[in-house]
């Protein structure tokens, strides 16, 4: 291993330790393909002792006896060190995956706000006194939390992931074990070292870095895990579900989509084209809400169609670090390589790039992994490019001519993440919202995101809601407890 190069091990019980393994793996820049750090590779090994000390710190020692209070304290004091950390976290998350300074550093300011709103939860966690039908007796129900989580997250916002599972861990007093992706684990480490500086107790918080196949896998299989939360591909995600059935594991996923966003005649069309460009291309596309399906009312389709080309075409492409840049490169050459298939398949099914449609080269480009904003015409609802999720920036646009068409076409989907709605009508803005299935309709709007507002998907696109009380509220199970009173 090149001396010169940072090596993050492994956080188990507190302590930073070399993987089981002595193996390590890159870590490089998507945009300029510098090595960055040398990860360590932990495997079953690394996850059983991370598991164990998860559940002695769960079990024994300071955290149990933390109050409400004190896990409340605590996640303001992290947030306050994300808030005093946030530019060197946008600069890491942006070197590392390549999103847009501009969108990292929007990220940690919403994570800073999305911890203070989980330190407030902590303290408003209630239970019930129902009222049985026979007198002689008390029962109240309590909240308990459900123990040693699991999380195993993704590469497109990994300190958004990171801190999205370690919020509500707290906040419910669990404890963790953190999978990062192998594209992204820099930012869930340096958080880990600001967990631990905030004062989270050793073993309530474990980071292990390594590949799906071994430590991500050995993680969701693990007997000693009471909670697997899951963020990425649908194929990963239903392998989670089957590994997980060992012990029967409490299981949120957060998966694919392949998101409609659907605009009539009658809306502000200038907006909605500008917001179907955000939709479909922010952090290039990788984004599992992205609304990839733009289905146009077939009146103004043509027209608008274009005028999303020729936005997404003015979009600036280049090194995530330059504070001018709109569109950054893909994660890694395998996702590159993932794009550039869907996109000669789309070709090749008769659909037309009217902006983009090839890798990016030239000057300050070749390093990386660029691939433009594409906007399709002339696709069909039984296309690739319309049925699968891409995970890069290429738009298919669809048009519609009837509301039923559009419902029926917009929900012809195997998932159910997000749905877009453009429209004045105010009916149609209510019955639309109604039969769109989807975990979250945006009216006018797209992807918006606030810590009080749960979010999630339904059919493939997953199950359980993060963000908002309801978040905190699945990290807890329910106990009842009866006391006859005549005795
Ligand atoms: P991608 O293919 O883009 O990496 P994945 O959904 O496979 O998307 O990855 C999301 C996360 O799931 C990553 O942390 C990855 O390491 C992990 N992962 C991949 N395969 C497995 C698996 N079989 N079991 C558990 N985790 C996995």
């Amino acid at each position: 291993m090149n001396a010169e190069v940072t090596s993050k091990r492994l956080l188990i019980d507190g302590v930073w330790t070399d993987p089981v393994s002595g193996e390590w793996f890159e870590t490089r820049n998507p945009a300029t393909g510098e090595l960055l750090a040398q990860i360590a590779k932990g495997g079953s090994a690394d996850i059983d002792a991370a598991v164990a000390a998860a559940r002695r710190a769960f079990e024994s020692g300071p955290w149990p006896k933390f109050s409400p209070a004190d896990r409340q304290a605590l996640i303001l004091r992290l947030a306050d060190l994300l808030e005093a950390h946030g530019e060197e976290f946008a600069r890491l998350d942006t070197t590392e995956m390549g999103s847009p300074i501009r969108h990292t550093r929007g990220s940690v300011a919403l994570l800073v706000d999305l911890l203070r709103y989980y330190a407030g939860i902590a303290r408003s966690i209630e239970g019930s006194v129902p009222a049985p039908s026979d007198p002689a007796l008390f029962v109240a129900t309590v909240k308990e939390p459900v123990g040693v989580c699991g999380a195993i997250i993704p590469w497109n916002g990994p300190l958004w992931a990171s801190v999205l599972k370690l919020g509500p861990v707290l906040a419910s007093g669990c404890t963790l074990v953190l999978k990062p992706a192998e594209d992204a684990s820099l930012a869930p480490l340096r958080l880990a070292e600001l967990a631990l500086e905030a004062g989270v107790p050793a073993g309530v918080f474990n980071v292990v870095t390594g590949f799906g196949a071994d430590a991500g896998a050995a993680l969701a299989a693990h007997p000693g895990v009471d909670k697997i939360a899951f963020t990425g591909s649908e194929a990963t995600g239903r392998r989670i579900v089957q590994a997980s059935a060992g012990n029967l594991k409490r299981l949120s996923l957060e998966l694919g989509g392949k998101s409609p966003n659907v605009v009539f005649a009658d809306a502000d069309l200038e907006k909605a084209a500008q917001m179907a460009v955000v939709a479909a291309f922010a952090n290039s596309g990788q984004v599992c809400s992205a609304g990839t399906r733009l289905f146009v009312e077939r009146s103004v389709h043509r027209e608008f169609a274009q005028e999303v080309a020729r936005i997404a075409a003015a979009l600036k492409i280049g090194n995530g670090l330059d504070p001018e840049t709109d569109l950054g490169p893909l994660v890694s050459a395998r996702q590159l390589e993932r794009v550039s298939t869907h996109m000669a398949d789309a070709l090749t099914a008769g659909a037309e790039a009217i902006s983009g449609g090839g890798r990016l080269s030239g000057e300050g480009l070749d390093a990386g992994f660029f691939f433009p904003p594409t906007v399709l015409l002339g696709a069909q609802d039984d296309m690739r490019c319309v049925r699968e999720e891409i995970f890069g920036p290429i738009l298919a646009t669809l048009s519609f001519d009837s509301e039923e068409e559009a419902i029926a076409r917009a929900n012809a989907t195997e998932f159910g993440l997000g749905a877009g709605l453009w429209t004045r009508d105010l009916g149609r803005a209510h019955r639309l919202s109604r039969a769109l299935k989807a975990g979250s309709v945006w009216v006018n709007c797209y992807n918006r995101i606030d810590p009080a507002v749960s979010s999630g998907g339904i059919k493939a696109s997953g199950q359980g809601r993060e963000y908002g009380r309801q978040h905190v509220e699945e990290h807890f199970q329910t106990k009842s407890i009866w006391i006859d009173t005549s005795v």
